[in-house]
């Protein structure tokens, strides 16, 4: 769907804002976005967003975490977006400890905000990869970024026990819908229920904060 299309059902739900993150160039199967691609995109929503008055489109990106840590775009470019969903897509086999270090090192880039669906699991299809959450939450927390609960329902992705578990170590969760259709907005109500299952509360998510504080927090983090 265009973005125009998603913004329309956005805003429809009385969103105040709606953040548009597309998937970066390595996931080929979803059409993902290379640095050319991603610059016109920003250009793109910055018209929207002056046409618009009562929705605010963020720039954002999926940004794929490569085996090695690093992200699959450059600085230069994730510099440029209000927001850097970061998440694995490939190479799940790999031993806990190499999976976890992965993570931290691409927690450890300054643009990187939010941890995409974080164990990767899709529910009765493929089970979640090995993670010390401890260790990516601790390294949330130093960096102040976010995890995700993705609120499709074949991922629910934090677990209850794991929204719990970053309430408890004070990092906030930012619970998504992973929209590809506007007919996914309604999953939302998915991911707010596992957020209650979880003990999370309005000030433990972050997108529960209005337009412009959010704005503010995700600029602080760099
Ligand atoms: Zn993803």
């Amino acid at each position: 769907m265009s973005i125009e299309e998603m913004a329309e059902g956005a805003r429809s739900r009385g969103y105040e804002y709606f953040a548009i993150t597309d998937h970066s160039r390595r996931v080929t199967v979803a059409g993902g976005l290379d640095v050319k691609e991603v610059r016109k995109q920003i250009e793109h929503i910055q018209s929207l967003n002056e046409k618009y008055d009562d929705l605010t489109l963020l720039k954002g990106i999926e940004v794929d975490i490569l085996e090695d840590g690093t992200l699959d775009l450059p600085d230069e470019i994730l510099k440029e977006l209000d927001l850097c969903v970061c998440a694995v897509h490939y190479n799940f086999n790999l031993t806990r400890k190499k999976q976890t270090e992965r993570i931290l090192r691409a927690m450890d880039n300054r643009y990187f905000t939010i941890l995409a669906h974080p164990t990767g699991r899709i529910i009765g299809e493929r089970d979640p990869y090995d993670l010390d959450m401890e260790k990516v939450l601790e390294a949330a927390r130093e960096h102040r970024s976010y995890i995700e609960l993705n609120a499709h329902p074949k991922r629910l992705d934090i677990a209850d026990y794991h929204c719990k578990q970053a309430k408890d170590m004070g990092v906030k969760v930012a619970i998504s819908s992973d929209s590809h259709t506007t007919g996914h907005l309604n999953n939302m109500k998915y991911g707010i229920g596992q957020a209650r299952r979880g003990w999370l509360e309005k000030d433990d998510v972050l997108n529960t904060l209005p337009v412009d504080d959010l704005v503010k927090v995700l600029k602080k983090k760099r």
